[in-house]
């Protein structure tokens, strides 16, 4: 622990002021922007200013209003689905889907489940025309951010499809990352920060823009040439003091690592005394897959602080876990609370002839809804991740279920069968 500018108070406990501080500052925020509209219950979230998404106060809301401004902001989003993008407005299940009726999130097991492949899939319509996924009503320069590649077979395994981006959405995202996952994560403005992500996938560009967001003092990228040696150097040469990067190296066959990427387990592996309360790096920003017990053990052991937030270039944030709040609290390293604004995540389980949300306790699919975006709008869209829902209690305070084990479906054949599904 080290004293701070302000004197009495540590490093950690000026991270909790500054944290309550932020979310007080929010909530008054939040009731402004809402009460500036005659019917907060039926806002286009296209009118919303950018800043609303950063906005700490959407988690700690009351439930109920919340779902209501939620559906509300959701009904403008499937009504210009439905009229501003090709994939719906030819897409024979949406003809019955009328938004008008949309008053709840939990309608959203009345409208069908948007897959990538099997017979009702869009892999093989977008792969030959691309512009399938982006709204024509909207005249602004996107960039097609391309997915991961997974697939259930040779013909769509690597073959990506793309998530059509604004400039105004990457600010949307960026700003929910900054304030509603890196700041409950113990990231400061006093930080130096490294980033080990990919700067030309969604997920590098927006940390990027969520670091600056939080004024931090120092950003410096990885760049891809860079060994594992000469990232430790630079890591102590600038001081560092926080970083982002994925748990562990993605391994070949042979068990070498692939994709010439630099892991957080790399750079441990070969200098542990850096990080944690003897060393310089204080935080971590650990995603990509789940965090392996070992480095959430050796985090715990060093006073390493680490949190995870799931994001896909389809949608970021979904859910984060956090550093600050009570100890108690069940939010921690993989499990981790649904962020609701400027996305809708839920876990439904789609193995009956009906989808339905998953309690507690029961494991189901991941399914990414947008809900503030001028580029691609996903609706109930199966991302090929399952997970479980945790709980709908934590002691953060935080009023959105926790949902942890999260992993990559296994049987993808699932993804692209049965039920009530999109065509
Ligand atoms: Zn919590």
């Amino acid at each position: 622990m080290q004293e701070t500018a302000f004197g009495e108070l540590h490093a950690d406990e000026q991270l909790v002021h500054d944290f309550e501080m932020q979310r007080a500052r929010d909530e008054v925020r939040l009731r402004e922007i809402l009460d500036s509209y005659p019917d907060k219950n039926n806002i286009d979230p296209d009118t919303l200013p950018s800043e609303t998404w950063g906005l700490l106060a959407w988690e700690f809301m009351d439930l109920g209003l919340r779902d209501r401004i939620l559906a509300g902001m959701f009904r403008h989003s499937l009504a210009r689905a439905k009229k501003a993008m090709p994939i719906y407005e030819q897409s024979l299940a949406y003809v019955d889907v009328c938004p008008e009726l949309f008053e709840s999130m939990e309608q959203l097991v009345q409208i069908p489940v948007l897959v990538k492949d099997g017979l009702h899939g869009f892999r093989q319509k977008v792969r030959s025309n691309p512009s399938l996924l982006r709204p024509t009503d909207k005249a602004v320069l996107m960039t097609p951010y391309l997915s991961g590649g997974t697939g259930i077979d040779n013909q769509t395994v690597g073959k990506s499809t793309p998530t059509w981006i604004s400039e105004r959405d990457l600010e949307r995202e960026s700003l929910a990352l900054a304030f509603r996952c890196f700041l409950p994560g113990g990231f400061s403005k006093a930080m130096k920060f490294m980033n080990f992500y990919n700067l030309a996938h969604k997920g590098g560009e927006e940390i990027k823009r969520a670091i600056n967001h939080l004024g931090a003092q120092v950003f410096l990228p990885r760049r891809p040439e860079d060994s594992v040696e000469q990232c430790l150097e630079y890591m102590d040469l600038f001081g560092i003091t926080a970083l982002a990067a994925v748990p562990q190296s993605p391994r070949d066959k042979k068990g070498a690592p692939k994709g010439g990427a630099v892991s957080f387990d790399d750079l441990y592996a070969r200098k542990a005394e850096l990080f944690g309360s003897k060393g310089t790096v204080k935080s971590a920003f650990v995603t990509g897959f789940a965090i392996p017990e070992s480095v959430i053990n050796l985090a715990q052991r060093n006073s390493l602080n680490l949190f995870s937030t799931w994001g896909a270039s389809e949608a970021i944030p979904g859910a984060t876990s956090t550093v600050l709040g009570p100890p108690t609290r069940i939010c921690k390293y993989n499990n981790q609370h649904l962020l609701y604004f400027p996305h809708y995540l839920a876990v439904m389980d789609l193995t009956g002839a009906q989808p339905r949300f998953c309690q507690p306790g029961e494991e189901g699919l991941l399914l990414v809804t947008t809900i503030a975006r001028d580029g691609t709008l996903f609706i109930n869209y199966a991302i090929g991740d399952r997970a479980t829902v945790i709980s709908n209690h934590c002691e953060c305070g935080r009023t959105t279920p926790v949902i942890g084990k999260i992993r990559r479906e296994d049987n993808p054949g699932e993804l692209s069968s049965g039920g009530c599904r999109y065509a």
